[in-house]
């Protein structure tokens, strides 16, 4: 069957006072039904713009698209936005960082969640009600009857994470897009939220995207990745081919910079060195020869082109790190 998305070619770009700004560029990516994937890259190098692309939700900000979003086989980058707001919880659903994006501070839970629910669902009141209570039986939350009365500000950041992930699954869509969910909980409730919400994900086939800076979030719970970098996909693939052996000199910077993924205990940390470019800056070569240690003449003034391998991974780079061909240009850089 067709791939539930597929992003081709997309940019974004803002218009600012000084200018048109461009925030993403030639982002391209396939994600079938059920499938999860994963998308990182420090802050900055525009992975909230994409999902946010992809969801049209930069619309009324000065905002142009290029390329092509199309979901289920409908390009959105052209629906209107009354059938964008049929699609937004019925079809594609997202949890933001910061809970209180999407709950109102002066409603009830209940209230909240029942809204939500009628305004995809054709249920009565009491339906609606019932609905709710499992709903948040199903994100683990003690005392689901009480809670419904409560207001946001009488609970946890955790709590509250949890009733926007049961107000996102409330309408079975077929789609989550989940930037950085668990960026803002303590860490012992990190782990709960990013397992309540794979366990959501695999029961109900939901596909869904999962955008975090921590390479260590996304490496055990997708199975795809993309790695961002200034604006861009740099690498895409498996996820755990790409963990295994990346061919991006920046994925592996970032896999050196992550403690979790490495397993090897007491392993010392690298951060990147130098400083992330800005998306809009303009560069003639490679966006990320400014930080690589196998920079090479060509990376400065021939902008590496999208390749793919047979293996379904895609990346750009002169000199992927097939264990042969960076170790020759780090000889030569060092020579
Ligand atoms: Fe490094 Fe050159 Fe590859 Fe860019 S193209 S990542 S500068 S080796
Ligand atoms: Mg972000």
């Amino acid at each position: 069957s067709a791939p539930l998305l597929v992003v081709d070619d997309l940019a974004t770009e803002f218009a600012t006072p000084g200018g048109p700004v461009l925030a993403l560029r030639n982002a391209g990516l396939v994600l079938p039904q059920g499938r999860t994937l994963g998308v990182v890259g420090e802050s900055g190098s525009g992975k909230s713009v994409l999902v946010r692309s992809i969801m049209r939700l930069l619309r009324s900000r000065g905002v142009r698209h290029e390329g092509s979003v199309r979901f289920d086989g409908e390009e959105l980058l052209t629906a209107s936005n009354a059938r964008m707001r049929k699609i937004w919880g019925d079809r594609i659903a997202m949890v933001f960082q910061d809970p209180m994006t999407t709950l109102h501070p002066n409603h009830r839970i209940g209230f909240q969640i029942t809204e939500a629910l009628r305004e995809h669902l054709p249920l009565s009141p009491d339906e609606a009600q019932d609905r709710a209570l499992r709903l948040l039986e199903s994100v683990a939350i003690p005392e689901p009857a009480r809670r419904l009365r409560q207001y946001p500000h009488e609970m946890s950041g955790g709590m509250r994470q949890r009733i926007v992930i049961a107000i996102a699954i409330a309408c079975a869509p077929d789609l989550l897009l989940a930037d950085e969910p668990t960026t803002a909980l303590d860490v012992t409730v990190q782990a709960q939220v990013l397992d309540l919400l794979s366990l959501h994900q695999s029961r109900r086939g939901m596909a869904m995207i999962l955008v975090s800076h921590d390479l260590a979030v996304v490496s055990s719970r997708t199975d795809e990745l993309a790695v961002m970098y200034s604006g861009q996909i740099v690498e895409s693939g498996p996820t755990a081919a790409v963990l295994d052996a990346p061919l991006m000199p920046y994925t592996a910077a970032l896999l050196r910079s992550t403690p979790t993924v490495d397993k090897a205990p007491g392993t010392r940390l690298h951060t990147i060195p130098g400083e992330p470019l800005p998306p809009e800056r303009r560069v003639t070569g490679c966006r990320f020869a400014s930080r690589c240690r196998y920079a090479v003449e060509r990376c400065l003034t021939t902008e590496p082109p999208l390749a793919a391998t047979p293996g379904g991974r895609g990346y750009r780079c002169h000199l992927p790190l097939d264990g042969t061909a960076a170790q020759e240009a780090l000889a030569a850089n060092l020579a």
